[in-house]
């Protein structure tokens, strides 16, 4: 145990009147409907065991998606699916791929799992190339659009990808696609090897109900729920359920809500880059910026001091950037009024 080395997730601080620009929540909250939805559990069903199979909620996601409920796997927040993946479809002897500058659990997982990683780094514009996945490998995972950088790629770049590497499990990572990004589910009827991963957290603003889930072929799914069930029975709470399957209902706050985070998001983008920064184009809910003049380290600490906090990686290739969440209008007017002050001192 001693080798493991653990995620270290964005701070939640107890601080009241924080801005909190550094874990990409959701700031406009979920979905009426699912504290409705919770509130009727409260009362009715917690004495009992939920459903171990989440049947509801699987249905729920198929009929979104098209897709069978054999095709839909549901866990405990997306980086329970992802934990489940790592051990059930990457362990072969062959590296797994994944790029350089990426979601940091993928690391953590490998060395849980005793799994072999091969990074491929992003080009000099952060861009996932995926010529550069044209090698021997035992599965290929990254996050589209990617983590931190926001960067998405287009589908016949996925499809490519799949072509060429038609042995291995491709993990699409879809944490943030409803923000501009074009989801692969559609290419899961055509290739097996093909498993997309999805979360509430983000586009859902559920971060706190913990639910994610994975699509793809059936024997994929299959393999993960043999995992799931030497694992936990029950990872799913039945408030959860619930929630989730009216958060997945409600299309109305859904496409209502990510729309404005994909206004704010441009607009934010326009106002920082009038004040001298650089600016990865975006398809998820954060931007990720450098200034030529100003240390990324430095900017972060002037940020917390006026009490707005973004997330800092101290790693290489990315020390000069911050990763900043959208948040609301308010919020962003605050974080630009800020960074006016201090880029100007
Ligand atoms: C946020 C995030 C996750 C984890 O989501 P949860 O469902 O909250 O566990 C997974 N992958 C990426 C790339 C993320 O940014």
């Amino acid at each position: 145990m001693h080798q493991l080395t653990p995620y270290v997730p964005g701070e939640q601080p107890k601080i009241s009147n924080l801005i909190k620009l550094n874990t990409n929540e959701n700031p406009f909250g979920p979905s009426p409907k699912v504290l409705n939805a919770i509130e009727i559990e409260t009362g009715n069903s917690l004495r009992l065991y939920s459903d171990p199979t989440s049947e509801r909620l699987v249905k729920s996601i198929a009929r979104y998606y098209q897709l069978k409920p054999q095709q839909i796997f549901v866990g405990n927040g997306s980086d329970e699916v992802l934990a489940h993946t790592f051990q059930a479809l990457f362990q072969h002897g062959k590296p797994l791929l994944f790029p350089d500058i990426t979601y940091s659990f993928y690391p953590v997982y490998c060395k849980l799992y005793g799994i072999e990683a091969e990074t491929i780094p992003l080009n000099e514009n952060f861009e996932i190339d995926v010529n550069h996945y044209n090698r021997p490998n035992g599965g290929i995972i990254f996050p589209n659009p990617n983590a931190p950088t926001g960067h998405g790629l287009e589908l016949d770049a996925i499809e490519a990808l799949l072509k060429n590497n038609p042995d291995s499990v491709v993990v699409i990572d879809e944490a943030y696609i409803d923000f501009g990004g074009t989801s692969a589910v559609v290419l899961i009827e055509h290739y097996p090897n093909l498993l997309v991963i999805q979360t509430l957290s983000k586009s859902r603003s559920l971060a706190g109900l913990r639910v994610g889930f994975a699509m793809g072929n059936a024997e994929l799914i299959k393999g993960l729920t043999r995992v799931k069930d030497s694992f936990n029975s029950y990872p799913l709470d039945t408030i959860a359920i619930s929630g989730a399957c009216a958060a997945i209902e409600d299309k109305t706050h859904f496409e209502y809500t990510r729309k404005q985070i994909i206004t704010s998001r441009e607009q934010l983008a326009a106002q920082l880059k009038a004040l001298g920064f650089n600016i990865i184009p975006s398809q998820a809910n954060f931007l990720f910026i450098t200034h030529p003049q100003h240390d990324a380290a430095g900017l972060a600490g002037h940020l917390r001091v006026r009490n707005i906090i973004v997330r800092y990686f101290n790693k290489p290739r990315i020390d000069q950037y911050l990763r900043i969440t959208i948040g609301t209008a308010d919020e962003c007017k605050a974080l630009v009024t800020a960074l006016q002050d201090i880029v100007n001192e």
